[in-house]
């Protein structure tokens, strides 16, 4: 009866609250757990950096690195950066992390530069905190003064969300870090909800095309156009392209149709090692 349904669900609903309680106890845990390893995960040197090369489509040279952070954990092993790096944006600890990267980034290129391997460009990805940060330009300058590398072998990856939130206060930090005399590109272009039209006013160098529009792009018209449209305007505007996840001979194949200048994918090679990569360099060969 009517009574019974209404105890049922009573106690349903607090169940339910308890259950949902218990699940949020433990996932508060969790994080504050995580978030502790990732302090002590600084403090112990487990960070580790892998490099994927970008690839000049015109030559099939290597003219850059992009500086991939992994996470070498005692136990669990090397912890992809979708695994901590979210919580570390949330909980701000990404900002020590960031700038630890940022500098064994610059680091890296200034010891390649100095064995004399080939010049290449260093790309480091930065977090929404880092870049809504007070203070990041100065950061940048004091960091690639005091690994003695040139800024302009340097460039930082932003997002769309990035610029979105706030256009006008991102065009001035953008600003700033131009005046250091960095490169700026643009993430996964293509994921956000900046439209080709607001690009003009930021201060980029070089956008990439996020990978989502390069995996079907032999089979789909649509991704293949949207290419088509972002290389052609992104020209106009004086911008390199970058293709991201390009894996097979074919897709290769429509980005240099579509004249796009560089590629990253494990067509060309997955992320590697300082030394595996120092050994690209020097051989020109993909050798991991
Ligand atoms: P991202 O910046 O877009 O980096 C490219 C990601 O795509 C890398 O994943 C790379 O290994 C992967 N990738 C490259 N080529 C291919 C391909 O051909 N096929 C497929 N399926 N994947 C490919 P990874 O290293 O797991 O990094 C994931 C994301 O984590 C990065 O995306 C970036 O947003 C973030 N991240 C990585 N390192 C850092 C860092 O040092 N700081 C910050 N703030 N974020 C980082
Ligand atoms: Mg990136
Ligand atoms: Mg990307
Ligand atoms: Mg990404």
């Amino acid at each position: 009866n009517a009574d019974t349904a209404l105890y049922r669900a009573k106690a349903q609903g607090r169940n339910n609250f308890q259950f949902y309680a218990a699940e949020m106890n433990a996932h508060a845990g969790e994080r504050i757990a995580l978030t502790g390893k990732l302090r002590r995960a600084l403090k112990n040197d487990e960070f580790v950096l892998q490099f994927q090369p970008q690839v000049d489509i015109g030559s099939m040279q290597v003219v850059g690195a992009e500086a991939l952070i992994r996470w070498h954990h005692p136990q669990m092993g090397l912890v992809p950066p979708a695994k901590f790096i979210p919580l570390a944006e949330e909980t701000g600890i990404i900002v020590p992390i960031g700038e630890w990267v940022l500098r064994a980034a610059c680091l890296q290129a200034r010891a390649w530069l100095e064995r004399g391997l080939p010049p290449v460009r260093m790309s480091v990805n930065l977090s929404a905190c880092q870049f809504r940060k007070e203070g990041l330009a100065g950061l940048v300058a004091r960091t690639v003064e005091a690994c003695g590398l040139d800024p302009a072998f340097l460039e930082l990856e932003l997002t769309e969300s990035m610029l979105m939130d706030d256009p006008n206060s991102a065009i001035a930090t953008m600003r700033e870090l131009k005046a250091v005399g960095v490169r700026l590109s643009l993430d996964d272009f293509g994921t956000g909800y900046s439209s080709l039209n607001r690009l003009k006013g930021f201060p980029i160098d070089a956008l990439k095309i996020d990978r989502s529009f390069v995996r079907d792009i032999t089979t789909d018209r649509t991704d293949a156009a949207i290419t088509a449209a972002v290389v052609s305007l992104a020209h106009s505007l004086g911008l390199t392209v970058v293709a991201e996840g390009v894996e097979d001979a074919g897709q290769l194949e429509c980005l240099r149709q579509h004249g796009c200048d560089e590629m990253q994918g494990y067509f060309f090679s997955r992320p590697l090692s300082a030394e595996p990569f120092a050994a690209l360099l020097r051989t020109g060969a993909v050798c991991a």
